[in-house]
């Protein structure tokens, strides 16, 4: 099953796929993570996208497309959650492409909707785990037990250079600019599903659940 989690950054998608990946072992593909990873060791690709990370604009499309089919070929993975990929038309004109060759098509488009306003307030505090970006948290709403540490790995937390005011602005900007059409995109194809991500964690989440067809009744530790 291959789910694309769409929404804006500071939606909640990142701690959504946490959610899936810990409940139903889907393998979570962020292509900001994977951007960030390879910015931090320091490769070719990392060197090319750490310009227009640092000043939240997008990478080319070329860049993340072969980045991503390439992640998804070598993980051949049969559950997959894209989340930040794709972000623009082209982007998901050629995931469709690439997935038509290989006999697969997105399963649903959950579309994780929030107020520009929440956004800010949410990016501002946002505080992500070192070791696993998947592992969010927030100052104000979703603190963590004890400050600067997650409470999953114990790993150090800290704020992304994107997510400081001057760069958030430059980030949503680019979002309704450039990646709402992908949202029209998977409208059309009847694969969206729309979410209020203004409620809290738990209730997007059991809205997540209805929208991929799942309900807490398969949950596997529910079962036996
Ligand atoms: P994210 O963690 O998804 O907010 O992504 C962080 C940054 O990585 C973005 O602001 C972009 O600079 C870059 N990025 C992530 N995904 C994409 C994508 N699909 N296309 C282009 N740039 C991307």
């Amino acid at each position: 099953m291959i789910i694309v989690l769409v929404g804006a950054p500071g939606a909640g998608k990142g701690t959504q796929a946490g959610r899936l990946v810990e409940t139903y072992g889907m393998v979570h593909l962020s292509s900001g993570d994977l951007l960030r990873d390879e910015r931090k060791r320091g490769t070719d690709l990392g060197k090319l996208a750490d310009s227009f990370i640092s000043t939240g604009t997008l990478v080319p499309d070329d860049v993340v497309i072969k980045m991503i089919l390439g992640k998804m070929r070598e993980l051949n993975a049969s559950d997959v959650i894209l989340d930040g990929f794709p972000r623009t038309v082209a982007q998901a004109e050629a995931l469709d492409v690439a997935l038509a060759a290989e006999g697969q098509k997105i399963a649903v488009v959950p579309y994780i909707k929030v107020e520009p306003a929440t956004l800010l307030d949410r990016l501002g505090g946002r505080l992500t785990c070192r070791a696993d970006g998947s592992h969010l948290y927030n100052a104000k709403y979703n603190p963590p037990a004890v400050a600067g540490i997650c409470d999953i790995d114990g790993s150090l937390l800290y704020q992304r250079d994107d997510d400081m005011p001057d760069k958030i602005k430059t980030r949503l900007d680019t979002y309704f600019a450039q990646t709402m059409p992908v949202i029209e995109y998977y409208r059309v194809k009847g694969l969206l599903r729309e979410i209020n991500g203004e409620q809290d964690i738990e209730q997007v989440w059991a809205d997540l659940l209805t929208a991929i067809g799942k309900t807490s009744e398969s949950l596997p530790s529910l079962v036996g």
